[in-house]
């Protein structure tokens, strides 16, 4: 298994938008006893929304885990450029909302990568969560504790948690579902200008509106790739009928 960090390497005629952020190739990964991925090869593009899609269980999840360097694949080829670590956002439900966390504090967790857990924050950091805080529109929030959140809100808390992370690369696990309509449309603009402001965003989801305006779109069953490319061409009525017929 090679697993390699690298900083981009750009020739004068790449734009930065078209080189992949991560790179892999037939990649293997799973738990003990559990293997889920098999024979992954693929990308993301920096500077784009990519959707992974796929049914339950078809390994959305873990190849989030193993794209934040939590899962190490078990064989394969995991090239990431750029310096930074990625920030993860896990599910809204993995959270727990019984927690004793305020905002504030779910969102300076994001800043224990650099300063370490329970360390004070210096200025810098007060000024990274006082900006996620307001750009996810929860700064009034700040004193609320988690459980007392809608989900729509407690999940603008944990992107902010994300973005606190300062990281090029976010990473969430189904940021929309459960969501309302308005809570969820506010999450995607939220995303879209996160894109626009240079950050790389991969999204697991549900929800095939959502996935049809992303960027690109990696299609999974099985723990393979069904798909990979710009949605229309991925999310075909018949590709979507095949994978969700089989079930
Ligand atoms: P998805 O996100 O597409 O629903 P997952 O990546 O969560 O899929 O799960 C893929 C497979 O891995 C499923 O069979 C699931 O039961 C299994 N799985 C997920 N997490 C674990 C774990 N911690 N230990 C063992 N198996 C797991």
């Amino acid at each position: 298994m090679k697993i390699m960090f690298k900083t981009p390497r750009q020739s004068p005629t790449t734009s930065p938008a078209r080189t992949a952020r991560v790179h892999f190739a037939d990649l293997y990964a799973g738990y003990p006893g559990h293997p889920v991925l098999s024979q992954l090869s693929g990308e993301i593009t920096r500077l784009t929304m990519t959707a992974l899609v796929g049914p339950n269980g078809s390994g959305k999840s873990t190849l989030l885990g193993v794209l934040a360097g939590v899962i190490h694949p078990t064989s394969g080829e995991l090239h990431c450029t750029g310096e930074r670590q990625p920030a993860y956002v896990p599910q809204r439900g993995a959270v727990g909302d019984s927690l004793p966390l305020t905002v504030r504090q779910t969102v300076e967790m994001g800043c224990w990568g650099r300063r370490g857990p329970w360390r004070r924050l210096n200025g810098r950091d007060r000024t990274v969560v006082d900006a996620a805080l307001d750009r996810l529109g929860v700064g009034d929030l700040a004193a609320r504790q988690l459980g007392e959140l809608s989900g729509g809100q407690r999940q603008r808390a944990l992107i902010a948690q994300g973005l606190a992370q300062e990281s090029d690369l976010l990473l969430l696990d189904e940021p929309t579902s459960g969501l309302d309509p308005e809570a969820r449309e506010r999450i995607e603009e939220l995303l879209t200008a996160l894109v626009a402001d240079g950050v790389t965003v991969v999204q697991a989801t549900h929800d095939l509106e959502v996935a049809r305006r992303a960027n690109a779109c990696l299609l999974l069953q099985d723990g393979r790739l069904a798909g990979q490319g710009h949605p229309e061409e991925v999310l075909t009525t018949s590709a979507l009928a095949r994978i969700w017929q089989t079930l």
